[in-house]
């Protein structure tokens, strides 16, 4: 299965996405993620990275399909793919149409998961993460078991620097703007299945829904 995951920043992407990778197998690509580690490691192309995600701009398609062109390459494997935050604009979206041509591959399926404004702000402000291994939590929905503490590293738990309620808004306006576009685009796909997910129910509904959605795409491939 290759799947692309959508959703507004926030809507729970990444947290389901790593519940999929251990029910499905398939490898979990975050664009994020990977730009995150690139920032951290100091690189010039990591401070370039840092000028559009700090300010909550999406970082330029050139860029953007260079990093995750090579990254599919080297990831994408019989169990699959899924790809968190990437496309996230049109022409990203035909610049990977392009590549899994090339290799006489494609996509199988579009996730959207949804979740309103005020949900998306309450998600992120509350968004606390490992430094060590990554792993996300939530101030209130989804705490970790010590205070601030994560679970399995016992490390402080921190704040990405994008998470603030200015950047968010910006964040939103680039999801609104570049963004949205893509799934008209996939929709308009005859091959490409697109299943809506509602993202504002608890956690584990999210998982259900998603699991149920994603058996029945492949009972049709
Ligand atoms: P969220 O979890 O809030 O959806 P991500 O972790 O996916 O955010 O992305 C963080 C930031 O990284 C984005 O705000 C953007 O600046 C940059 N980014 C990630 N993926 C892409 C992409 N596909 N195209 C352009 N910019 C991206
Ligand atoms: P995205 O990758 O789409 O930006 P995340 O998976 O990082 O979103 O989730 C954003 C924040 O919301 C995190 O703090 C996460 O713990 C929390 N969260 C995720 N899913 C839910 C949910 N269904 N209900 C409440 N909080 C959630
Ligand atoms: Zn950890």
């Amino acid at each position: 299965m290759r799947i692309v995951l959508m959703g507004p920043p926030g809507a729970g992407k990444g947290t389901q996405a790593k519940r999929l990778v251990d029910k499905f197998g398939m490898a979990h690509l975050s664009s994020g993620d990977i730009f995150r580690a690139e920032k951290a490691g100091g690189s010039a192309l990591g401070q370039k990275l840092a000028e559009y995600m700090d300010a909550g701009q999406l970082v330029p398609d050139q860029i953007v399909v260079e990093i995750m062109a090579k990254a599919i390459t080297s990831c994408d494997s019989p169990a699959g793919l899924l790809l968190d935050g990437f496309p996230r604009t049109v022409a990203q979206a035909e610049a990977l149409d392009a590549q899994l041509d090339q290799a006489g591959k494609s996509l199988d399926g579009v996730v959207v998961i949804t979740a309103d404004e005020d949900e998306i702000v309450e998600r992120i402000t509350g968004r606390r993460s490992c430094p060590d291994c990554g792993k996300v939590y939530h101030v209130k929905y989804l705490r970790p078991q010590n205070d601030n503490l994560c679970d399995k590293c016992n490390v402080q738990l921190v704040q990405r620097a994008d998470d603030t309620e200015e950047v968010i808004r910006q964040r939103l306006a680039a999801y609104n703007r570049q963004t949205e576009p893509v799934i008209a685009y996939y929709r308009g796909r005859p091959n490409v299945q697109t299943l809506f997910v509602n993202g504002t129910q608890p956690p584990d509904n999210v998982t259900a829904d998603l699991v149920r959605g994603l058996e029945q795409l492949k009972t049709e491939m």
